[in-house]
């Protein structure tokens, strides 16, 4: 029997279209998986709501093995995006965990490695919030938004890239955000976080460029998510205001833009920020 064998090597960055003859050989490889190494592994950081599930749910499309974070007092949200990628019939795991924790985010990356051989996409979605003027901004405010925020980065990215390199491929996509360069007033402590992101974004890429992993960021302008749900209606109508298409964005959109980054369209693309706000920053 003859049959059109397709996969994407992820590696090489390509689609391999092989015509060949669908042999005994075949079957077997095919029986004990060896066929279906393409699926990628990917481990996305704030998956239980908001623009990380949306990334899960993406990735999802593509049968990719899903491994998400999160850090929600419950567990009902993640349980929430746990059950849709089941239903979608879709490998998938979830993990509570603290990614301002080095050792327990070392110790989360190890067990990963150990049980899927390695990491294909690392996506850094995790952010919190601690609005107040800096005359008002206590340390704890500062101090918690920037661990989580930009050292929950460092301890993901590093704990990840040893296996990347060791396979020479790679993809991490790191979530920045418009107010990381235009600021906004009460979120100095976000601000300097989110612009952090761009600065480790690109040094990063350079430092791994050729090592076959690209680096890049996506900043986000105003999206529907549970993080700007509690924007007081004032803030939110100003905000509106200067977005010259007029609406608020979908977490969707920006799961989009996630996944072209980890694609094969996006090979020769690092070290870039990706602006997904509907013109209000440009
Ligand atoms: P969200 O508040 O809806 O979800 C945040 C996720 O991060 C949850 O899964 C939560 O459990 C997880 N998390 C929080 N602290 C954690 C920790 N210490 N360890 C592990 N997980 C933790 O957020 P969202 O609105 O979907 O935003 C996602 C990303 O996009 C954030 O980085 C945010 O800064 C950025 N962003 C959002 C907007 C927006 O308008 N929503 C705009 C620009 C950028």
């Amino acid at each position: 029997m003859s049959t059109t064998i397709f996969k994407i090597d992820w590696k090489k960055g390509w689609l391999n279209f092989n015509k060949k003859a669908f042999n005994a050989t075949d079957a077997m490889s095919l029986k004990r998986g060896k066929l279906a190494e393409s699926k990628r592994t990917v481990v996305i950081t704030g998956g239980s709501r908001g623009i990380g599930r949306a990334v899960c749910l993406r990735f999802a499309r593509e049968d990719a093995r899903i491994i998400f974070v999160h850090y929600d007092p419950d567990d009902l949200k993640a349980n929430e995006t746990l059950g849709i990628l089941h239903k979608m019939d879709v490998e998938a795991k979830a993990k509570k965990l603290d990614i301002s924790s080095f050792g327990a985010v070392e110790e989360f990356f190890q067990e990963v490695v150990r049980e899927f051989q390695r990491v294909d996409v690392l996506v850094n979605n995790v952010g919190i919030t601690g609005d107040a003027f800096l005359m008002r901004m206590s340390e704890d405010q500062w101090d918690e938004v920037l661990t989580v925020n930009l050292k929950g980065v460092f301890n993901c990215t590093k704990a990840v890239i040893r296996s990347m390199i060791k396979e020479r491929s790679g993809r991490i996509i790191n979530i920045s955000s418009v107010v990381g360069q235009i600021g906004n007033i009460g979120q100095s402590n976000y601000a300097a976080s989110k612009a952090g992101i761009i600065g480790f974004t690109k040094s990063v890429a350079r430092e791994l460029a050729t090592r076959g992993i690209t680096v890049n960021a996506v900043a986000p302008g105003f999206i529907n998510t549970e993080m700007t749900e509690k924007l007081p209606d004032k803030a939110r109508e100003s905000f509106l205001a200067q977005i010259p298409m007029g609406r608020i964005g979908e977490p969707d959109e920006v799961a989009e833009t996630v996944y072209w980054l980890a694609s094969v369209s996006a090979n020769y693309i690092t070290g870039q920020v990706i602006h997904v706000n509907g013109g209000l920053y440009m």
